[in-house]
């Protein structure tokens, strides 16, 4: 059980040092161009993904959200993951539902799209109802010129027969991809295994310093260093990873301090406008984010099919896993505590049926808290609406205040 009540005391204590008028003036000397001036180089999506075509590599796209990489990249094959692609949806609406979420027909569209740069065919893990229809209307109704594959991940409470159900999905995916890939090098698959390993352990050092607000990126640089993963190959990833530096000194105290919670991160403009205000995102519990990465360093990869199994199930809890809900605010209070964060932001992706689900007891546990709760309902539009500017900003005055809401 974590300490409840040390994490009250932690927000308010917190509160008020934030309130004295020395760390005030520290604060308010803080440049934003600081943190601007060191831009990190992080390819532009379409364009790497273009060169990786030119040169011939195979393109896989993959619907959110859990599936085996390494085992991919061990195939050769690059997963270009499809969470919320730009544009106007155009041919997608007459084949699905008003309250269908906008990843679902995000993704639909760019499919309907017949995308060159995708050649290896697409690979549906099942995330929720909504993507597992899609993949079977993808597969039997719509027909695509390439494979469609689905990866059917376990749900609910996990035990042995889980793992070995996901050990047989696993081998399933692998047998299915031999028959064009061909056969499966057991050595590729190790070393796919071990860079995914460093990738994670990188990973798992950078929330720690964001924690401990040891960066100079700035929140928007931030998401897109994560967001990278989705498209880069492994060892260009893991080479920018470590690109970025760490701070020994712990960094200028911003105005206030947020967890981020949902699938997505807010948009650019959002994550702008809270570095603008000197408001820093100090955790996450994002699907595109720390949800796929594991709670614990692991050892080395030693049976590459054991350490897949063993990953899957050391991921967070996730409310697209079916698990205990009450594991999942454990989970969350352990990063509050660790961030030291003065509130929390619920980035809703709209008729997400499993946030949705979860969402309802979570906002209310952590206003029970004493956590100021800001709950952004987004489809994926780009830009930032009058009304969020507003609800944003009387949500740090609040959090200025010290009052919950
Ligand atoms: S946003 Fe929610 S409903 Fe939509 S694909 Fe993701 S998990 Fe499924």
């Amino acid at each position: 059980m974590y300490p409840f009540d040390a994490i009250v005391y932690l927000q308010r204590d917190d509160h008020y040092k934030r309130s004295d008028l020395e760390q005030r003036a520290q604060i308010d000397a803080m440049s934003i161009n600081d943190t601007k001036d060191k831009v990190l180089k992080i390819p532009d999506r379409s364009d790497y993904l273009r060169d990786q075509r030119r040169s011939g590599q195979e393109i896989m796209g993959v619907l959110p959200a859990l599936y085996p990489r390494e085992l991919l990249w061990a195939f050769n094959i690059l997963p270009a993951e499809i969470w919320d692609p730009p544009g106007e949806i155009l041919l997608a609406n007459v084949h699905l539902q008003a309250s269908i979420c906008p990843i679902v027909k995000r993704g639909l569209e760019f499919i309907l799209k017949s995308p060159e740069i995708i050649n290896s065919g697409y690979l549906f893990p099942h995330t929720c109802d909504s993507l597992q229809n899609l993949g079977t209307q993808v597969k039997d109704l719509i027909g695509v010129p390439v494979p469609v594959y689905t990866f059917y991940n376990p749900k609910g409470e996990f035990n042995k027969a889980s793992k070995r159900y996901y050990s047989e999905i696993l081998f399933n995916l692998q047998k299915t991809l031999e028959k064009s890939h061909g056969l499966l090098s057991q050595n590729q698959l190790k070393a796919a295994c071990e860079l995914g390993h460093k990738i994670d352990i990188r990973r798992q050092m950078l929330h720690a310093a964001l924690m401990e607000d040891r960066f100079d990126l700035s929140n928007r640089e931030y998401f897109q260093l994560i967001r990278a993963a989705e498209y880069m190959q492994g060892q260009d990833y893991l080479d920018l990873l470590n690109h970025v530096e760490i701070n020994e000194q712990i960094g200028v105290a911003p105005r206030a301090r947020l967890l981020v919670t949902g699938i997505l991160p807010p948009g650019d403009d959002i994550l702008n406008f809270l570095d603008e205000s000197r408001v820093r995102i100090v955790s996450e519990d994002l699907l595109s984010g720390s949800r796929r990465i594991p709670i614990v360093e692991m050892d080395q990869p030693d049976d590459p099919m054991e350490y897949l199994v063993e990953r899957f199930f050391l991921l967070p809890p996730c409310s697209t896993k079916a698990g205990g809900l009450d594991k999942r605010l454990q989970y969350l209070k352990k990063l509050i505590a660790k961030s030291r964060c003065h509130g929390v932001l619920f980035n809703t992706v709209k008729f997400c049926e499993p946030e949705l689900f979860d969402q309802h007891f979570l906002i209310k546990s952590m206003k029970v808290m004493g956590l100021p709760v800001l709950n952004l309902e987004t489809e994926l539009q780009p830009g930032l609406s009058g009304q969020e500017k507003t609800r944003i900003e009387a949500f740090l005055e609040m959090l200025d205040e010290g009052v919950p809401v």
